[in-house]
C-alpha cells in the first residue's frame, strides 16, 4: 500500500488517494510530506477496520487510514485537505466505541489516534504538585484505563469517570463523559484545565479557560467538529483505596427517584475529612429477564438472584439504586448506615460489596470479558441515551419503562440516574435539558437476533417523548437532518455554527456526526 500511495503521489501534481467507492477524494500531492506517506494505508485490511464501530449498525469505507506518530502528522494531513481544491473529510477515531458511525469518514481519511502512543515519549505525565492543583497531561488517544493506572502510581486519580474505561480521552471529551460521579464533580468536560487541539485549518493551538477560550469550550462536547484533541490536562484528586459498593432495590419508582434526588443534593466536602454523602450514585431498571442477561448482574450472588427474580416477577419492573462510598483508611460503616437510614427501599433489599478502587472502576470491563467468552460483545448495539428533565421523569417511567418496554423483555442494562445541571459549564458545546436536575436514561441494548426491532423501539420512545412534550436531549446524539440538529442544540445552535465557520470552515472534521454537509 505504501508503494501505491508513493506511486500516486509522485506521479502528478494532483493525485487521488485510497480506493474508496469510487476514488473520489483528491489530494494535492505537493502537500503530502514524504514522511507522512509512509504512515498512510489504503489497503482493504486497514480501510475495512476503520469502516465500522462498536454499534455494528453502519459501515462507511474510508479511502485511507493515517497512523500518525506525531501531532505534526495530524496537522499536515488536515492542512493538505484544507488547501486542496476539493477538501477531503477526516475523522479522528479514538477507540471506535461510537454507535452510529460518528468516528467514520466515508471516502475520506480516518486517523487511527492510538498510533500516537507508539512514540518514545510518554504521553501521560502526572503533576504531583498540589499547587495550584494536581493534574495529568494526557494524549487525546489515551484510554482512560491507562490514565487511571498512571495516576494511581502517584496516589492520584481523575475524579469524573465513564462507566467503562476502554474509551479514549479525546472521544469522551468530545461528548461529555458521564457516570455516577458526575452529580458531584460534573461530567469529564467539567474537569479539564487545558487542551492542545489541531483545528480544521491544521493549526496546532493550546487553549484553556483563559487562552483561546472559544476553541476550548467549543471542543468540549463539540462532537469532533472543531478540532482534534491531542492533549488534555485532566484534573486529579487523591485516590481512595477501597470502595463500599451497594445496590438497593425498589418496587416503587417514586421512592427510587426521590432517594436518588436526595442523594445527589447532598453537597460539598468536609474541610478536613471524607466527602459527605455517597461518591457515586447511579441506578437501573431490572426485569426478571435482564437480571440474568446483562453484564451488571454479577454484582449479586447466585443466592440473591432467586430472591430478586421473585421480586421482579411479582412487580414486573423493579429499580436498582446503586451507590458507592470511597475510603482509604477508616471504616465507612457508620457513614453508610446513616446515609441508608434516610432512604426508603423495602427492608432486606440492600446488597453490599467491598472492592478495590480499580475493581470498582473496571466493573464494566469485567462484564465485557464475560460477554466476550460467550461471543456477545461484538454484536449490534442499537443504544439510545437520553437526558430527561426531572419534571417529566415520572411520565417517562409510565410511558416507556412501564409502557413501551413491557413488550420487549430482552435487553442490556437500562441505566437511570440524575445529575445536577450546575455542574455543567454552559459555555461548552454539550447540551442538557433546561432544568436544575435531569436524568440520564441509557438503553444499552445488545441485539443477538436482529437489531431492527430495537431501532424501531428507539424511534417509538423518541416519538413518545415528542408527543408527550418531554423536552429531552439525546446524549451521544444521532440525527440526520439539519432541523433535528438545530432543535438539539437549541439556543446553542448559532454559536455552534459560528464556531464551525471559525475553526473548521471547510467542514473537514468528523463527518460521521452528520451535522454539516461536507463541502466536497
Ligand atoms: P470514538 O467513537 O472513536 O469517537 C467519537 C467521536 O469523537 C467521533 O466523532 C470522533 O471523530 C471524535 N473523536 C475521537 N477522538 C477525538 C479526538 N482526540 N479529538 C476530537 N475528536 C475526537 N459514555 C459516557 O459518557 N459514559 C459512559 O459510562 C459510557 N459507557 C460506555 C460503555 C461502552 C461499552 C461503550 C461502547 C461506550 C460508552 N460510552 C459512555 C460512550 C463513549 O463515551 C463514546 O462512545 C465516546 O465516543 C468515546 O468512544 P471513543 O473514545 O471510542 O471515541
Amino acid at each position: 500500500s505504501t508503494f501505491i500511495v508513493v506511486f500516486i503521489i509522485t506521479s502528478g501534481l494532483i493525485c487521488k488517494i485510497g480506493q474508496g467507492n469510487p476514488w473520489s477524494t483528491i489530494l494535492p500531492s505537493e502537500l503530502l510530506e514524504p514522511n507522512l506517506v509512509t504512515k498512510i494505508r489504503v489497503d482493504t485490511q486497514a480501510t475495512n477496520l476503520a469502516s465500522t464501530d462498536f454499534g455494528n449498525l453502519t459501515r462507511s469505507l474510508p479511502a485511507a487510514v493515517l497512523y500518525p506518530s506525531s501531532v505534526k502528522d495530524i496537522a499536515t494531513l488536515i492542512q493538505a485537505s484544507y488547501s486542496a481544491s476539493l477538501p477531503f473529510p477526516i475523522a479522528a477515531k479514538g477507540h471506535g466505541h461510537s454507535i452510529h458511525g460518528q468516528a467514520l469518514a466515508l471516502d475520506g481519511v480516518v486517523i487511527e489516534m492510538s498510533s500516537l502512543k507508539g512514540g518514545d515519549k510518554s504521553r501521560i505525565n502526572v503533576s504531583t504538585n498540589p499547587i495550584p492543583y494536581y493534574y495529568a497531561d494526557v494524549g487525546g488517544e489515551q484510554l482512560w484505563i491507562d490514565v487511571l493506572q498512571a495516576t494511581l502510581q502517584h496516589g492520584l486519580t481523575p475524579v469524573s469517570w465513564t462507566d467503562y474505561l476502554r474509551l479514549t480521552v479525546g472521544g469522551t471529551l468530545s461528548n461529555a463523559g458521564i457516570s455516577g460521579q458526575a452529580f458531584r464533580h460534573g461530567p469529564q468536560i467539567s474537569n479539564v484545565y487545558e487542551l492542545d487541539v489541531v483545528t480544521g485549518k491544521g493549526e496546532i493551538v493550546t487553549c484553556s479557560q483563559q487562552v483561546n477560550q472559544e476553541l476550548f469550550y467549543g471542543v468540549l462536547g463539540g462532537l469532533g467538529q472543531f478540532g482534534i484533541i491531542t492533549r488534555a490536562r485532566i484534573a486529579l484528586g487523591e485516590a481512595p483505596k477501597r470502595v463500599r459498593w451497594l445496590r438497593l432495590l425498589y418496587i416503587d419508582f417514586l421512592h427510587f427517584i426521590r432517594d436518588q434526588e436526595y442523594l445527589i443534593s447532598i453537597k460539598g466536602e468536609d474541610s478536613d475529612g471524607p466527602t459527605k454523602g455517597f461518591d457515586y450514585v447511579e441506578g437501573s431498571l431490572i426485569t426478571d429477564e435482564s437480571l440474568l442477561k446483562n453484564w451488571r448482574s454479577s454484582f449479586f450472588s447466585t443466592k440473591d438472584h432467586g430472591r430478586i427474580s421473585a421480586l421482579a416477577a411479582q412487580h414486573g419492573t423493579i429499580y436498582c439504586l446503586e451507590v458507592s462510598k470511597y475510603y482509604s483508611h477508616f471504616s465507612v460503616d457508620q457513614d453508610v448506615d446513616s446515609l441508608l437510614n434516610g432512604l426508603s427501599f423495602p427492608p432486606g433489599y440492600v446488597f453490599e460489596n467491598d472492592v478495590s478502587y480499580t475493581d470498582f472502576l473496571e466493573r464494566v470491563h469485567h462484564g465485557e470479558q464475560k460477554l466476550r467468552t460467550k461471543g456477545l460483545w461484538d454484536v449490534p448495539h442499537p443504544w439510545l441515551n437520553l437526558f430527561i428533565p426531572k419534571s417529566r421523569i415520572l411520565d417517562f417511567d409510565r410511558g416507556v419503562f412501564k409502557g413501551l418496554l413491557k413488550r420487549n423483555a430482552s435487553m442490556g442494562p437500562i441505566l437511570i440516574y440524575p445529575m445536577n445541571k450546575y455542574k455543567w459549564d454552559e459555555r461548552t458545546s454539550a447540551v442538557t435539558p433546561n432544568e436544575e436536575v435531569f436524568y440520564t436514561v441509557g438503553l444499552l441494548q445488545s441485539a443477538t437476533d436482529g437489531w431492527e426491532y430495537l431501532e424501531d423501539q428507539n424511534r417509538e420512545i423518541l416519538n413518545f417523548c415528542n408527543e408527550a412534550g418531554i423536552r429531552f436531549k439525546q446524549y451521544l446524539p444521532h440525527y440526520s437532518t439539519n432541523s433535528e440538529w438545530k432543535k438539539h442544540f437549541g439556543r446553542k445552535w448559532n454559536m455552534f455554527v459560528e464556531r464551525k465557520v471559525k475553526f473548521d470552515p471547510k467542514r473537514i472534521l468528523s463527518p460521521g456526526q452528520r451535522i454539516f454537509t461536507p463541502l466536497a
